[in-house]
């Protein structure tokens, strides 16, 4: 989604270019990683509950599959557009190649709001999104999964026509499917603890103890919920959280200096991560504006909700005791923003690599799926965790060798991952 003047898709290009120029990329490589692949723009006529239709449209991006199957979300929200979609297709390459899983980078959506459509339209409007790429995705083409305002329930309607299409049972063609229905244990919970798994390496190697930290979260969807339980679950002290709040059309930080009570917190959010702010009061919060989570005077920021967030208009408002900014969204520090903050000596998790965890467990449900043999989630976080510190250790090895902002470190390994098995195809 697009704010003002804002493109992601010339932030993520920005970014690459920056570091294709640090690396010494060739041109050929260059200009075939600055772009998407493959682009798919389609139209998706819905026949309504009212008795008229309604034509959507929709997407699917292919950045670079030369590692593996293009793999990414599929969104829907009605300022979905292009290059959003774009930018997140080539940030879920980079994402693939940081963690080292053989993936490559895709990502999809549909214009539209899901809070304004039935039960059966949001069923049509999935099934009409596989049917006009059924031939262009699938196990081993492009495995999409959910993401924002998608869930598991859009998943199976997915997989169920993408298995309608081909006759015959294919698990591993989408991820984030229901646990029992392919879907893998842990992976609801895989984005916001990976990203807390990167933020545990980043205090021990300040020397500090999660339990003397606070933290406070833009955002309470699947992200941030996680995020924040696991947090908390190892010591660490939330202040703040913020979520959408769809009847006014704006959100809202919600403050408990002593400490939220997340779980709490989880029994009055909707299904798209709004809290109730009537019943926010008898949980001690306090309610304040949108930004206030920025201000806190906490050791820890995660941007848990959209991209854009942190800009040049709100990057001062951040507090001199921010040590640490974990990226839970995709691309949530605009270009201008990351400049102040890079000098500023502030330490960042890149979205990329903080969020992996989401992929990284996405990628074990494939395995699953595609073995038909499922593990036990004890099993499945342990792996995550594993994946998740060795990725957060090479990219903070990398950046302290070559005196790199952590940014910039991790894109010198997945440009450099990525690059190599697109020279070893032959493809440049
Ligand atoms: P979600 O839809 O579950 O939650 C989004 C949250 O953001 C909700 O709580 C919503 O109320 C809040 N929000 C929306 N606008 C806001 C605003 N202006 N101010 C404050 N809060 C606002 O989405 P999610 O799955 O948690 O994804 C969040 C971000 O993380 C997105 O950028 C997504 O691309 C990224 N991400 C998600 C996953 C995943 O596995 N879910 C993986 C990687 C990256």
């Amino acid at each position: 989604m697009t704010h003002g003047s804002y493109n992601p898709y010339e932030n993520a290009q920005s970014q690459f270019d920056r570091v294709a120029e640090i690396i010494g990329l060739d041109e050929a490589t260059r200009v075939l990683l600055r772009q998407p692949m493959k682009e798919y723009h389609f139209t998706i006529p819905v026949h309504m509950d009212d008795g008229s239709t309604k034509v959507f449209n929709g997407y699917r991006m292919q950045h670079n599959d030369a590692r593996g199957p293009a793999k990414g979300g599929i969104r829907f929200h009605p300022q979905e557009t292009v290059d959003t979609i774009r930018a997140l297709s080539m940030w879920m390459t980079w994402k693939c190649a940081v963690v080292d899983i053989p993936l490559g980078g895709g990502k999809g959506g549909i214009i539209c709001d899901p809070r304004n459509l039935t039960e059966n339209e949001q069923e049509r409007l999935c099934r009409g999104w596989v049917r006009q790429l059924a031939k262009n995705v699938g196990p081993f083409i492009d495995v999409p999964a959910p993401d924002v305002m998608t869930n598991g329930k859009h998943m199976l309607w997915m997989l169920d026509e993408f298995e309608l299409i081909h006759g015959g049972r294919f698990p591993g063609f989408i991820t984030g499917k229901p646990v029992g229905m392919g879907g893998s244990l842990g992976r609801t919970e895989a984005t916001g603890y990976g990203l807390i798994y990167t933020v545990r390496e980043a205090l021990k190697s300040f020397a500090m103890r999660i339990e003397n930290t606070s933290a406070s979260i833009q955002g309470f969807g699947n992200v941030a919920q996680y995020a924040a339980k696991l947090y908390q679950e190892l010591g660490g002290t939330v202040v703040a959280v913020s979520s959408w709040d769809n009847t006014d059309k704006k959100a809202y930080t919600f403050r408990k200096k002593s400490g939220l009570d997340i779980p709490a917190l989880f029994s009055i959010t909707d299904p798209f991560g709004s809290i109730d702010k009537n019943k926010a009061g008898d949980l001690g919060c306090e309610i304040l504006p949108e930004d206030a989570w920025i201000e806190e005077e906490v050791d820890i920021l995660i941007p848990a909700a959209l991209e854009n967030q942190i800009t040049l208009e709100n990057v001062g408002k951040i507090s001199k005791q921010v040590l640490l900014i974990a990226e839970g969204a995709n691309g949530p520090i605009n270009t201008d923003a990351d400049e102040i903050i890079r000098k500023s000596g502030m330490f960042v998790i890149p979205d990329f690599l903080a969020n992996a965890g989401g992929v990284t467990c996405s990628y074990f449900e494939q395995v699953q799926s595609n073995a038909n043999y499922y593990w036990e989630k004890d099993e499945v976080l342990q792996k995550l965790d594993a994946q998740m510190t060795s990725a957060f250790k090479a990219v903070k090895e990398t950046a302290k060798k070559h005196d790199l902002y952590m940014r910039d470190a991790a894109y010198v390994i997945s440009i450099n991952r990525v690059a190599q098995a697109v020279k070893m195809r032959g493809w440049v």
